[in-house]
């Protein structure tokens, strides 16, 4: 073989080294990018569950908080139905007269809606706030 013949052989394979090296870049570059785009997605979906675990908890913290004011609203409007007196939880008489533990509380007469504190008129729709008593 003569210097050419040589020279072409070797810039030939030079050339397909340099073509094979070039695939195998591409192809770990592909993978490295599919890798890291699952493990994205994996965690946008760990993220997603995280923050429905969340949002469940803090709803039920909110239950919770309002099934607790509704309980103390209630207790605070037991009263005396004869002095008027408040009464201790769970009492069905008043101690000081005798008198039968009512409650009374102060709702809407239009839409129902409870009072929170001496409010005259609804803060929800204007209604007239009414003294409501249940045995
Ligand atoms: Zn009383
Ligand atoms: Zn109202």
């Amino acid at each position: 073989m003569g210097f050419f013949d040589n020279l072409k052989k070797g810039i030939s394979e030079l050339w397909d080294k340099a073509k094979e090296d070039a695939a195998d870049r591409a192809k770990e570059a592909a993978e490295e990018k599919v890798q890291e785009l699952a493990e994205d997605a994996a965690d946008r979906v760990k993220e997603a569950a995280e923050e429905r675990k969340k949002k469940k908890e803090e709803a039920q913290a909110a239950e919770q908080k309002a099934k607790e004011a509704e309980q103390k609203a209630k207790e605070e409007a037991r009263v005396c139905s004869k002095c008027g007196r408040k009464a201790e939880p769970n009492v069905k008489f008043c101690p000081e007269c005798g008198g039968k533990i009512v409650e009374k509380y102060r709702v809407c007469s239009k839409c129902g809606r409870r009072a929170e504190g001496d409010e005259k008129f609804c803060t929800e729709c204007g209604g007239e706030i009414a003294e409501k008593v249940q045995e």
